[in-house]
């Protein structure tokens, strides 16, 4: 078992100690300003709490892709502004070169007892993602233990996520323990019938899970353009929809494993193409196996919308990632839209997990009648896949 932070208080006076926290700070900014600040309010609970235990904090996260080297978009300044806003208190931040930079150390070591310091982007040092165990001991130098809050960073065997972890003692944070916990539940004995709901765009980043979810799950039901990719599988016509013509030995496989296992695998009966890419392009209803020339699938049809919600009534547990449709463009929205409607209405454990589909969720504004809206979408599906997260197995380690 991880050690929380509740445990970590009730074990050791924390005040006067310092605690680095690496939280999940990735959120956009335009022209200098936070413009979607969910993820700051999420590590709250958890930067609260130490806080009031007496903590001196010293935060780190990555913030966009920099390419291992300082790059003035992606400073950590327009964070610190916000994160000092809703803290309601200062936090101390100073734009240098990296985390572990010599204008980084000695700003930290000026940081006065039971204050905030929010460290520069992890990303500007080329070492972050390297899992570099140098860098790992210098961010270990500023800390008597360590926390980590960023469970959208748990896949990455990073130096702030990994190393660093084994070099301190260290806790989950509330957010990455009500992670573990929401999809603790979807693999170890979920209450059935367990209907997946897997849509989105790239079928290869997803196949993994999916061969995982045909053992675990008793219906999958597959939407989006991954759909299309276990069509040409399925010997059917495509159009011109996005495929991935490389993993179609692999969907051949998931659906002989899903077979073999009587797992009811669903592909959309039918679906809203057309030509282009556009709001307002004239569209037609194909069945999904015999889109014409020049058209593409953009959204699941009218039959798999009624195919899907009928799959969907009587689950007791149902997790959902990757939109059906190109959501962000009316009217290819409508079947995420009435797919969201349906779960949110179920009397059941229902799981969502991917940025776009927490985008397509938030808009349906369906999103507090889901039980638990991941904020990490690929460490989510790796969870669900079964493998071991390298910055949840690190936590463990001490
Ligand atoms: P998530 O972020 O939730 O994991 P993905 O990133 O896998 O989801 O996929 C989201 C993207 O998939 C969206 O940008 C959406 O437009 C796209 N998409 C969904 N259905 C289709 C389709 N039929 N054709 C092309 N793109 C699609
Ligand atoms: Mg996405």
């Amino acid at each position: 078992m991880l050690r929380t932070v509740e445990q970590l208080i009730e074990g050791a006076d924390l005040a006067g100690k310092r605690v680095l926290v690496r939280v999940d700070f990735n959120v956009p900014i335009d022209d200098g300003e936070v413009t979607d600040d969910t993820r700051i309010r999420a590590a709250l609970p958890t930067l609260r709490r130490l806080l009031d235990a007496g903590a001196t904090l010293y935060l780190v996260s990555h913030l966009g892709r920099p390419k291992g080297a300082p790059d003035e978009r992606y400073r950590m300044g327009p964070v610190a502004r916000r994160l000092s806003q809703l803290l309601g208190r200062e936090v101390r931040y100073r734009a240098t070169a990296g985390p572990a930079a010599p204008e980084q150390q000695a700003f930290v070591a000026e940081a006065p007892a039971g204050s905030v310091t929010l460290l520069e982007n992890s990303r500007f040092d080329a070492r972050e993602t390297e899992n570099d165990p140098e860098l790992a001991r210098v961010l270990a130098s500023y800390a008597d233990y360590y926390v980590n809050d960023a469970f959208g960073a748990a896949h990455r065997a990073h130096a702030t996520t990994e190393a660093v972890a084994r070099l301190l003692p260290s806790a989950a944070g509330d957010l990455m323990a009500a992670e573990l916990r929401a999809l603790g539940r979807l693999v170890d004995e979920p209450e059935r019938p367990f209907v997946v709901v897997l849509g989105g765009a790239k079928v290869s980043d997803k196949l993994g899970v999916l061969e995982r979810l045909v053992e675990l799950a008793d219906a999958v039901l597959v939407g989006g353009a991954m759909a299309y990719t276990f069509e040409l599988a399925k010997g059917g016509r495509v159009g011109a929809s996005l495929v991935e013509p490389d993993v179609v030995d692999t969907a051949k496989r998931v659906l002989a494993t899903a077979e073999a296992r009587g797992v009811r695998l669903v592909l959309p009966a039918d679906s809203v193409c057309a030509e282009t890419l556009e709001a307002g392009a004239a569209t037609a209803v194909h069945p999904s196996g015999a889109i014409p020339d020049g058209w593409m699938g953009l959204d699941i049809g009218p039959e798999a919308v009624a195919e899907f919600t009928a799959s969907l009534q009587g689950a007791r547990t149902v997790f959902w990632n990757g939109p059906l449709g190109v959501f962000e463009t009316p009217p290819f929205d409508a079947g995420t839209t009435a797919i969201a409607k349906v779960v949110a209405g179920l009397d059941a454990y229902t799981v969502v997990g991917g940025g776009d589909s927490i985008a397509a969720l938030n808009a349906t504004g369906l999103q507090e009648r889901i039980d638990h809206v991941s904020t990490g979408g690929g460490a989510s599906l790796e969870f669900v896949e079964g493998a071991e997260l390298p910055g949840v197995a690190a936590l463990g380690a001490d």
